[in-house]
């Protein structure tokens, strides 16, 4: 079989989905037309229009002319590779990053649809090798406690169960509240997360994915790649949206 896109890969819907789904009222949230389809949440047109139109650089998440897993300058770099079914500066991409309702989850599960059929067309081409494990970033116990959920937990069983790889939830820490990154600089960013996340001395695995909702500057799951790789673990992180590096957009 031949696939010549990523699109072709059909993801079979989880019961958990299906019921999730069938509670939601049945509007684009886009749009807000009706919706004919399976999808609940986004339309297929608006689907299609905020998901990735060519192939994007792993690296720096730029456009590319032709299918490569890196850019010339990303393959010089070798920068941190991340995977997201589409931009954060394209309609849903900023959406998701606001969602702060466990209801509004069902509208994400077609991110993660997207998410897993691009993840599997990049094991295909070779660009990728899938992860033995997956970790989601962690928010501090208060936090958690206040909101209820942590959105990137969510998204990480949601990906565990679609794609048959553990997800690990007892190994990464959250030590240290951290006050919110929006506004902050690059340097304030990275002192803000100083020490804020603690590894488990019994992780082991060799290769795995992070899991986070958004990826904007990068500055969080960098500080928790130096972490794994310290223990010589491979990381690429998986997200449902991903703003491109400084310049590349
Ligand atoms: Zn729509
Ligand atoms: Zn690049």
């Amino acid at each position: 079989m031949k696939l010549n896109n990523e699109k072709d890969f059909i993801i079979s819907k989880t019961p958990w989905t299906r019921w999730l789904s069938a509670i939601l009222p049945n509007r684009c949230l886009l749009c807000h037309q009706h919706i004919d389809s399976v999808n609940r949440g986004i339309c297929s047109v608006c689907l299609h229009a905020c998901r990735y139109q060519t192939p994007i650089c792993l690296g720096c998440g730029g456009e590319m002319l032709i299918s490569m897993a890196f850019c010339g300058h990303c393959m010089a770099s070798t920068p941190l590779t991340v995977i997201a079914p589409c931009s954060y500066h394209h309609g849903l991409g900023h959406w998701v990053g606001q969602v702060k309702y466990q209801a509004q989850f069902a509208v994400i599960d077609v991110l993660v649809d997207a998410l897993v059929q691009r993840i599997l067309y990049l094991e295909y081409l070779g660009f990728i090798q899938l992860p033995q494990a997956l970790i989601a970033v962690p928010l501090h116990k208060s936090r958690l406690r206040q909101r209820g959920f942590n959105q990137a937990w969510l998204i990480a069983k949601a990906l565990s169960k679609r794609l048959d790889i553990p997800l690990v939830d007892n190994m990464l820490f959250r030590m240290k509240e951290t006050q919110p990154q929006a506004g902050l600089s690059g340097r304030l960013r990275r002192k803000n997360l100083k020490g804020a996340f603690e590894l488990s001395p019994e992780f082991n695995w060799q290769r795995v994915a992070l899991i986070d909702d958004v990826v904007t500057t990068g500055t969080t799951v960098e500080e928790i790649a130096k972490l794994l790789q310290r223990k010589h673990t491979q990381v690429q992180v998986w997200c449902l949206a991903r703003a491109e590096a400084p310049g590349r957009r």
